[in-house]
């Protein structure tokens, strides 16, 4: 009897335990909720009030790109060292949603920076790559990842732009189409073919920094949404790089391309979340206070179930999100949870933000709300960092290779 009451002591004992064992996945550390918290008042009071004028003018705001550098948001994983806050993957995950609350184009610049060109100059970089570069890219230099061509879009490794080989340095001809962030970069991660016989097995990265002679970043593009994120074709005419600017080893650019782009989702992923979480929040306190047939629109059932089912949807985007990122800092695989949350987290975004228009009738439809910027925005969730189908494709691939076991 005194065993039997040990025992059940004891797993008493540990199921008072268990919450702190296995916490609820929107359970943040100190600094994850002082992040957080912080990004959400920068960019309420910074970010904010500039929104409109820059997706009218189509141009980031100079002072918003100097005060993202301030806030430390551009090198959130870079060492101390370096000059970076030394954060978490999971933090740039919370400063990605909390900036594309406000603005998605913003979102966007902070989570290409930190995502996909700090973590490729941190994982491959020697030491004199990473004292040069991580200390600028933390501070006051932007980059731009450089895979996308006119002709290798979803079939990426089919890239043409070349770079041949001279003594101790590389000669880049070709082009780049849809570089994000292209207008104000310093230095673009360039893939090219330094042996297109070898097929996607010659595709290397290249550092070009943005003076480098006979490279022209062209006239940006004129898209329907994400107007203050420049997007830019690039042009290589006989670009010359020395060899010490190849970044990790010759041939393998695919391989890094792929890493990248894998936890790269995530953060689009991220993206896509903020962005439904912001418009749904600009949307429902108007429901509450407008009234029609004597009641308020939020009152009638017909509004109430759309609401909830809309708020469920972005709790599970929420939801795959942070386990996506969760298990990647976990360094366990999470390639199948990252294609999921990103593909879900766009579908979300689409639904709530056409919902939203909805629910605000007429004015839903004007610029003198912002809920039809967020349904402009939204759509690049099922295209860039791998479309919609492509995510899709990778996740049957894994599933099906599950059931070979
Ligand atoms: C605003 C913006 C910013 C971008 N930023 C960058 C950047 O910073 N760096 C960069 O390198 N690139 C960038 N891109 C490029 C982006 O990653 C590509 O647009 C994307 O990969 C899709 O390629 P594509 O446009 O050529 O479309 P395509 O590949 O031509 O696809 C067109 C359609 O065909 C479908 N499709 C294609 N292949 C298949 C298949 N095998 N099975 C089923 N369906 C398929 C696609 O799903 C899609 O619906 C950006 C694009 C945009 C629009």
């Amino acid at each position: 009897i005194a065993a039997v009451a040990a025992a059940e002591r004891a797993e008493i004992a540990l199921v008072r335990l268990l919450p702190c064992i296995f916490p609820p996945l929107q359970t943040y550390s100190e600094e994850e909720r002082m992040m957080r918290d912080s990004v959400r008042k920068y960019a309420q009071e910074r970010i904010a009030p500039l929104v409109s004028k820059m997706d009218e003018e189509s141009e980031m705001d100079k002072d918003v790109l100097k005060s993202l550098f301030e806030q430390g948001l551009m090198g959130i994983e870079i060492e101390p060292e370096y000059g970076g806050t030394g954060s978490t993957f999971f933090s740039s995950i919370l400063v990605i949603e909390e900036l594309a609350k406000v603005d998605p184009s913003v979102a966007v610049l902070c989570d290409i920076q930190n995502t996909l060109i700090n973590t490729l100059f941190a994982s491959l970089g020697t030491a004199a790559q990473k004292e040069l570069y991580l200390s600028r890219l933390s501070t006051d230099v932007i980059g731009s990842f450089c895979l996308s061509e006119s002709e290798a879009g979803s079939d990426a490794f089919s890239l043409k732009t070349r770079a041949e080989k001279h003594k101790d340095y590389y000669v880049i001809n070709g082009s780049k189409m849809w570089i994000s962030n292209a207008e104000h970069a310093g230095v673009f991660l360039v893939m090219a073919n330094v042996d297109p016989s070898a097929g996607y097995k010659g595709i290397t990265c290249f550092i070009v920094d943005r003076d480098t002679e006979g490279l022209e970043i062209c006239k940006k593009e004129n898209k329907l949404g994400l107007r203050a994120s420049s997007t830019c074709p690039l042009n290589f005419d006989n670009v010359k790089v020395p060899e010490k600017n190849i970044l990790g080893q010759v041939g393998q650019g695919y391989k890094y391309a792929i890493g990248m782009l894998n936890g790269g989702r995530i953060g689009i992923a991220a993206q896509m979340l903020g962005l439904a979480q912001g418009c749904f929040d600009h949307a429902i306190p108007y429901t509450r206070q407008r009234s029609q047939f004597g009641k308020r629109i939020f009152d009638f059932q017909g509004m109430q179930h759309q609401i909830a089912h809309v708020a469920t949807q972005i709790e599970a985007a929420r939801l795959l999100t942070y386990n996506a990122a969760r298990l990647k800092e976990a360094g366990r695989p999470f390639i199948k949870e990252a294609c999921m949350a990103k593909y879900f987290s766009a579908e979300i975004a689409t639904l709530t933000t056409s919902k939203c228009i909805e629910w605000m009738g007429g004015v839903g439809f004007t610029k003198d709300y912002p809920i039809e910027k967020y349904y402009r925005d939204c759509k690049i969730g099922t295209i860039y960092e791998g479309t919609t189908n492509v995510q899709l494709s990778t996740m049957a691939k894994i599933i099906d290779k599950e059931f070979d076991q």
